[in-house]
């Protein structure tokens, strides 16, 4: 116990982890306040609710009750608006300032939509918030047309949840081809002609340029002159970190709050997680904000051990993606635009494509039928080799040679046994229940 009042801002991955985290390194009663605009809850099951495969209870991470009994101080529905870091002072939308010890900053990001006459009408969401997926719900009826303009990522989250409830499906991409920031042109071309055979309809190449409502239903205009109909509309175009609150307190700021290997920012008191943080990325030394779920919860875990009283030092995340489209699985890891590559392509949407430093990987794309990459966890065994730069030796050529015999090389590597005792704070994150009852795991 540090007697140091935490205060976190934000109760989504970052934020969560950490006050789990703490509740494991400090015991309770927690020295702990939250402050977020929203409950606490996990954005990326939210496609799970918008299918209705879970309910809407399953989204939130940890209840009030909860909260409240490990000793936070809730201020939930309240938004942060500024910083005093001379009084080490949060300032709160209802006038108030909370004063810290030690203060992390988690409030994550936010969807942007381009500038575009008629982006703002009637039936257009964005799929970011639970709000939205709670909007975007009714509308999914069978046979409605939706328009998802954006072929990322975050719109690729979708795609099946929005299939399963019978609608008809267009993507529209501005980019050559789809999920242009994951993966490389013949990947992405395996995808789309798999969605294609399956009656999704996938337009590349194609920017909007307006929307307009027609008679019954809105059009969606594209700069070649042609239109895509839709009922409703998503907008999954991009997002953007949630720090224009903090712009004048002369916190450090690049992509994202600059933070240290510690995940401090230039104010040593304040710290930043997840899809706010600028952090060094492992794999290539460049600074990135990696706005995915498995760093936030890293992240948040390493600064709760430093605000903990520890000296824990943030490893680096592996940039890595895993998406599903009509039961085609596609994953892309580390450095996969690299030059020197080799690639694998066999009948029912099998592709490989490895990236090479030497003789270790260095970034990997994997596209295959879900039911046989989890069935074969090739792609387990793809993103260790690559997330620990395993050298393959000899093992390389038989990879060059027959792209599929991922096992082989695995278990030749013995990279099991180095991988298994390793965790971000050298013990197993324990699960909150244990945390509170004491028993043991
Ligand atoms: C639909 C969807 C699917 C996704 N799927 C995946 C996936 O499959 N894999 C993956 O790795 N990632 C996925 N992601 C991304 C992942 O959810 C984010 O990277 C992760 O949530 C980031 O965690 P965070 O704690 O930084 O921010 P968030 O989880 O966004 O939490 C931010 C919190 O801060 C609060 N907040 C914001 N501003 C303020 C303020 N001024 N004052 C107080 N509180 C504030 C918010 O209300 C929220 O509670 C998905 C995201 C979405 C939307």
């Amino acid at each position: 116990m540090t007697g140091r009042h935490h205060v976190i801002v934000g109760a989504g991955t970052a934020g969560f982890n950490a006050i789990s985290t703490l509740a494991e390194l400090e015991g309770q009663p927690l020295n702990v306040t939250l402050v977020s605009a929203e409950l606490p809850y996990a954005r990326m099951v939210l496609p799970y609710y918008l299918s209705s495969e879970i309910q809407r209870d399953n989204v939130f991470t940890i209840s009030e009750d909860r909260l409240s009994s490990l000793g936070v101080e809730l201020m939930l529905g309240r938004r942060a608006v500024g910083l005093d870091r001379s009084a080490r002072g949060l300032l709160l939308d209802d006038g108030r300032s909370v004063s810290y010890d030690d203060l992390l900053i988690a409030t994550g990001s936010s969807a942007t939509r381009p500038p575009l006459r008629g982006i703002d009408g009637t039936h257009i969401f964005d799929h970011w918030t639970l709000a939205n997926t709670d909007a975007i719900r009714p509308e999914l009826q069978p046979g409605r047309h939706v328009v998802l303009i954006g072929g990322g990522f975050i719109a690729f989250t979708l795609v099946n949840p929005l299939l399963s409830t019978g609608v008809r499906l267009t993507v529209v991409e501005r980019e050559a081809h789809i999920l242009p920031r994951m993966l490389n042109a013949e990947g992405a071309c395996i995808i789309e002609a798999w969605m294609r055979a399956r009656g999704v309809e996938v337009i590349t190449g194609a920017a909007v340029t307006h929307v307009e409502d027609g008679d019954t239903r809105k059009l969606v205009r594209l700069a070649d002159g042609e239109v895509a109909p839709a009922d409703l509309i998503i907008v999954a175009t991009g997002i953007k970190p949630n720090i224009d609150w903090v712009k004048d307190s002369g916190l450090q700021v690049g992509q994202g709050l600059v933070v240290d290997e510690h995940l401090r920012t230039n104010d040593p008191a304040i710290y930043a997680a997840g899809d706010v943080a600028e952090v060094t990325d492992a794999h290539t030394g460049r600074r990135s904000v990696t706005a995915i779920e498995t760093a936030a919860m890293e992240q948040g875990r390493v600064i709760a051990a430093n605000m903990a009283g520890q000296n824990r030092v943030y490893a680096g995340a592996m940039p890595m993606n895993v998406i599903e489209a009509v039961d085609l699985q596609a994953a892309s890891f580390g450095d996969w635009t690299g030059a020197e590559a080799s690639e694998g392509e066999a009948a029912n949407g099998h592709y490989r494509r490895y990236v090479w430093d030497g003789d270790r990987l260095s970034g990997a794309v994997i596209i295959g039928p879900a039911r046989h990459l989890a069935g074969e966890n090739d792609m387990g065994m793809l993103k260790g080799l690559v997330q620990e730069r395993v050298p393959l030796g000899p093992w390389k050529q038989l990879l060059l040679a027959r792209p599929f015999e991922v096992k082989k090389v695995f278990l030749a590597t013995r990279h099991v046994a180095r991988l298994l005792p390793r965790t971000v704070l050298d013990t197993p994150s324990q699960p909150l229940e244990t945390v509170l009852t004491g028993a043991p795991t």
